[in-house]
């Protein structure tokens, strides 16, 4: 009775509780109920995780591992269902999830200092987007971008971006406004790229430095943008 109900419920729920056969590629986890991510690649290479229903991520009926689910979810859903479908990075690519990494990283702080103008100016509501693709320059390359916003009755405040260019997905780049206030290529990237191991507290140390540059160069935009906008008001 119990396969019979499950058979009746819809595919999003079916395809979740669906076990298949695959060892859990979850760190730790001894489930062997796993199902392939179905995540294929521009090159048609496919991800080679598999998960059990408590640890795949369900998107428009399909399963995926985290990182996938993330890139399958920011794609525009008419064009990543359509026939002509807009290529999906390559399994290696990492800028969706260093974009999405970084702006974990930030987030707090960010959010913070967003909540902090909207005092000032009193009211505002802080908007807080999750990963998005966009375009860029004459040939349209492919951004992947995490974005905070203070909006006000007005309109938008303050827009801060979080973007890794998919062409140059080593290369972290900090927005506000229109303005790009920081790029840089994080140091456990630079790290990895030189193949030279690191202690752990080195590389925490780093990312700490890395994390905090970040904030001040955010904050120093927001402050720079505040400037401008009152000189405008007051002109
Ligand atoms: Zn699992
Ligand atoms: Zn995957």
């Amino acid at each position: 009775m119990f396969g019979k109900r499950r058979e009746a419920k819809d595919g999003q729920q079916g395809i979740a509780l669906q076990e298949g056969s695959a060892p859990c590629s979850f760190a730790h986890c001894a489930a062997r109920t796993g199902l392939s991510c179905e995540y294929v690649d521009r090159r048609g290479r496919a991800c080679t995780t598999a998960w059990c229903p408590a640890h795949r991520i369900i998107v428009d009926g399909h399963v995926y591992c985290r990182r996938h689910a993330g890139i399958i979810a920011a794609i525009p859903k008419h064009v990543a269902g359509s026939g002509h479908a807009q290529p999906l990075p390559d399994l290696e690519n990492r800028a969706p999830s260093l974009a999405n990494w970084v702006a974990d990283d930030c987030d707090a702080d960010i959010r913070s200092l967003l909540v902090h103008e909207a005092q000032a100016l009193n009211g505002g509501e802080v908007v807080v987007d999750p990963l998005i693709i966009t375009y860029s320059g004459m040939d349209r390359s492919r951004v992947w971008e995490r974005v905070w916003k203070l909006v006000e009755h007005t309109g938008m405040i303050y827009r801060i971006s979080i973007a890794v260019e998919e062409e140059l997905d080593a290369e972290v780049i900090i927005k506000v406004n229109q303005t790009s206030v920081y790029r840089a290529i994080p140091p456990w990237i630079g790290q990895r790229l030189l193949q030279r191991p690191i202690r752990p507290e080195v590389d925490a140390q780093r990312r700490k430095e890395f994390h905090d540059k970040i904030i001040g160069y955010v904050s120093r935009g927001i402050a720079r943008e505040r400037e401008l906008r009152n000189r405008f008001e007051h002109a």
